[in-house]
């Protein structure tokens, strides 16, 4: 058994593994691979599943702790801070949260081994409006048969844990209410259920290394004992499960303000370092005002993050406060996606061009307003929590 870390025992670990992960993170984007050798590192490190209790292998480690050690990754390698929140945030702690004590036992070895699970909620024809999923299952004796399609599925075909949000039939053949599915695939292992088809990859603008996959069940059997329902029931049930994103929410935001965070650390070091007109373009107020601004931006948004990542428990949930992350996620990856823009504008011609990392970490920062949440979805939460009231999206 791991004995507890300090926060700051996470955060040195980090730093070292982001000076391990930085010179291979453009091979992983350019050859659209996936970084095992990075996720062999984090898992020797114990960082893997490190939030999974102490009861069930984990660390227990807190929400706060993981988004610590995220940050310092995402500033080398977006690709690995990625996996981390995946391995920590959404999908396994809601197994965590609302599983069985079979269904912990069941899954936290797999991720403890350094599996990062997938969520498969998004459809062609579900995208924010998840709950319009039609993904079915029916009931089958002691089985659940799953049909549907599931697209933009993070980490589907090198995952072995796949959470799978579908419509519950009744009798009638009509909906009684979202609950989730846990199923392993993993056809290395020989762990292949019949039904299960990996059908495409997304060709993505970054983060390339991760495969987001298309998914299609045709008659998958997948055991009632996986079926995870949190005790609200079928009908409330999917709203519980959907607070577990608001930590993988935290976890993403974290990811593009670490990646913010690195692209301000390359602005400083250049500001100094290339010279123009005699000085230091760093000399040059337009550049300084750029650089203050980028900070500040930085600054907010990991105050905002480690508030909503310390919020766990406050609501009465095991996730943090849904308000919180959603103002959070909403705020640090907008402000991202400008702190790394100016970042490249500083680097000139240099930045545009693949001997520095802004390029990547632009491309990679891009996602962070849609997936797991678009920044509009979230400020409908900020504005619905705001006026204490549930904002119909319906005509
Ligand atoms: C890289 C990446 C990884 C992803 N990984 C996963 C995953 O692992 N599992 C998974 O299930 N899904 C995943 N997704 C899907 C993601 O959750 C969806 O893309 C997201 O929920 C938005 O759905 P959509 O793309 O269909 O956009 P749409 O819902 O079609 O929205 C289109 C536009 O309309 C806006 N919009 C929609 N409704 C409203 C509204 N009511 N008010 C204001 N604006 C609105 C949106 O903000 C957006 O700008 C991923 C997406 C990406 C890009």
């Amino acid at each position: 058994m791991e004995h507890l870390r300090s926060t700051e025992t996470y955060r040195a670990i980090g730093v070292e593994l982001a000076q391990q992960f930085a010179p291979r993170a453009a091979e992983w984007d350019k050859t659209r691979s996936y970084p095992w050798p990075n996720v062999a590192a984090m898992t020797d490190a114990g960082l893997m599943g490190m939030t999974i209790p102490r009861a069930f292998g984990g660390q227990g480690a807190s929400f706060f702790d993981v988004v610590t050690v995220v940050e310092e990754i995402a500033k080398a390698c977006t690709l690995s801070a990625r996996i981390l929140v995946e391995a920590n945030m959404g999908g396994i702690s809601a197994v965590m949260a609302y599983g069985t004590d079979a269904q912990r036992a069941f899954a936290a070895p797999i991720v403890l081994a350094g599996d990062k699970p997938a969520i498969c909620i998004t459809e062609p024809e579900a995208g924010s409006a998840a709950t319009d999923m039609q993904t079915t299952a029916r009931r089958d004796g002691d089985h659940y048969i799953l049909n549907g399609t599931k697209h933009w599925i993070t980490g589907g075909g090198v995952s072995k844990l796949y959470l799978i949000f579908a419509q519950v039939l009744g009798d009638t053949d009509t909906s009684q209410g979202i609950a989730a599915f846990l199923v392993h695939h993993d056809p290395v292992c020989g762990v292949a259920p019949k039904g299960f088809h990996i059908i495409g990859r997304e060709h993505t603008m970054g983060l390339c290394g991760m495969p987001e996959a298309e998914l299609r069940f045709d008659n998958l059997r997948v055991p009632a004992e996986m079926l995870i329902l949190p005790p609200s029931g079928l009908k409330r049930g999917f709203a519980d499960l959907m607070t577990a994103y608001n930590s993988q929410r935290v976890g993403a935001g974290t990811i593009a303000m670490g990646v913010a965070a690195g692209a301000l650390e390359h602005a400083k070091r250049y500001l100094k370092e290339r010279h123009q007109f005699g000085r230091p373009i760093g000399e040059f107020q337009g550049l300084q005002w750029m650089l203050a601004d980028m900070d500040m931006a930085v600054h907010a948004s990991r105050l905002m993050l480690h508030e909503a990542a310390k919020s766990r428990g406050t609501t009465g949930h095991a996730f943090p406060d849904m308000m919180m992350a959603a103002r959070a996620k909403a705020f640090a990856s907008e402000q991202a996606i400008k702190v790394v823009d100016n970042a490249l504008q500083i680097f000139g011609a240099r930045g545009y061009g693949d001997k520095e990392p802004l390029e990547r970490m632009y491309r990679d920062v891009r996602m962070f307003t849609i997936g797991g949440g678009t920044a509009q979805i979230l400020k409908t939460q900020v504005a619905g929590s705001l006026l204490g009231m549930k904002i119909s999206q319906r005509r």
